[in-house]
């Protein structure tokens, strides 16, 4: 990337350039829980988290994974003569299962047409040797292009207490180390204006990020659902959340000390309808990506831009000086 270019290494062109065309991800919506919800790790979730688990977009969880793929196919090739596919196993945990249940919700999703790919969107702490190598099994015999989404929101490890996330920044490092061992790709979702957050935290996130060669981000503004316990704090005043500007600086300079090899998927989250306390400063998601887009070409800034401490950054001038 650099700016001569996109201002940042675009998912929608690297599907162009991958595949030729554009890959719509097809939500798979499996009835379960997360541990951080059901007691096995807390109970309550994260204190963001609504009882969707994030799978609002979602069909009913009671409809068989085929009958989803195909229903939500239908919808994307109608509206726009797609083609190619991948499914998207997004709510709650998908591996929160017996490696069994996961075995057959995979291969479900396999056996579908025009699926090239599976997206399994997980905690760090609920993914292990054994489904990762079922993963890299099935991408190698099907020919499947197989990514794991992990969230992991902030690499703030006081701010992951703070949301009761239960698990720390090693969890999430181990689970990289894992996928990225069996040559999976890797998501990783991070909300860049949690209010407990501030700027160095932001750039520490794309620094992880950078260092352990993830392939995908996924960035998200914090949205507020009023049954929720921020909610409830939000309503009690217990926080302030930065302002929209705030978050386009964010977001940028996220981007500049990301690798520019590692493509964007999302510079904003698009937040449920409804019931909500918070979302995108009443924004469209569409808008403030426009907004990052233009305040990036007024700073004549680029993805990578101040990617430069790999690597002993601090020894690299000693040869000049002596
Ligand atoms: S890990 Fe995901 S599903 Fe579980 S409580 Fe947190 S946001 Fe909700």
């Amino acid at each position: 990337m650099s700016k001569e270019g996109n201002r940042y290494n675009e998912y929608s062109a690297y599907l162009k350039n991958k595949y030729g065309e554009k890959v719509y991800k097809l939500p798979v919506n499996l009835p379960g829980t997360c541990p951080n919800r059901d007691g096995t790790v807390s109970t309550g979730g994260c204190i963001f988290c609504d009882e969707e688990g994030a799978g609002f977009e979602c069909l009913p969880s009671t409809m068989d994974i085929p009958r989803q793929l195909e229903e939500n196919k239908g919808f994307f090739k109608k509206r726009f003569n797609s083609r190619l596919f991948f499914a998207y196993f997004q709510a709650f945990t998908n591996t929160y299962c017996s490696l069994d249940t996961f075995r057959k919700n995979i291969l479900a999703a396999a056996g579908v047409a025009d699926i090239i790919g599976i997206s399994v969107s997980t905690r760090p702490d609920c993914i292990d040797d054994a489904y990762l190598d079922f993963l890299k099994c099935i991408k190698e015999e099907k020919g499947l292009d197989i990514s794991i989404e992990l969230g992991l929101q902030t690499v703030n490890y006081h701010t992951l207490q703070k949301i009761n996330r239960g698990h720390s920044l090693a969890e999430y490092i181990d689970a990289v180390l894992r996928i990225k061992k069996r040559s999976i790709d890797t998501v990783t979702h991070l909300i860049l204006n949690l209010p407990w957050d501030n700027e160095t935290d932001v750039i520490e996130c794309a620094k992880v990020c950078s260092v352990l060669g993830v392939d995908f981000v996924k960035l998200h503004s914090l949205y507020i659902v009023k049954d929720t316990l921020l909610g409830q704090m939000y309503r009690k005043g217990e926080f302030d959340l930065i302002s929209l500007d705030e978050y386009i600086n964010r977001v940028i300079l996220f981007l500049e000390y990301l690798d520019p090899r590692i493509v964007i998927q999302r510079l904003v989250g698009k937040g449920p309808q409804g019931n909500l306390d918070f979302c995108n400063w009443s924004a469209s998601w569409w808008k403030i990506r426009r907004s990052i887009e233009e305040v990036m070409e007024e700073r004549d800034t680029w993805q990578g831009k101040k990617f430069n401490y790999t690597n002993g950054a601090a020894i690299r001038t000693i040869s000049q000086l002596e």
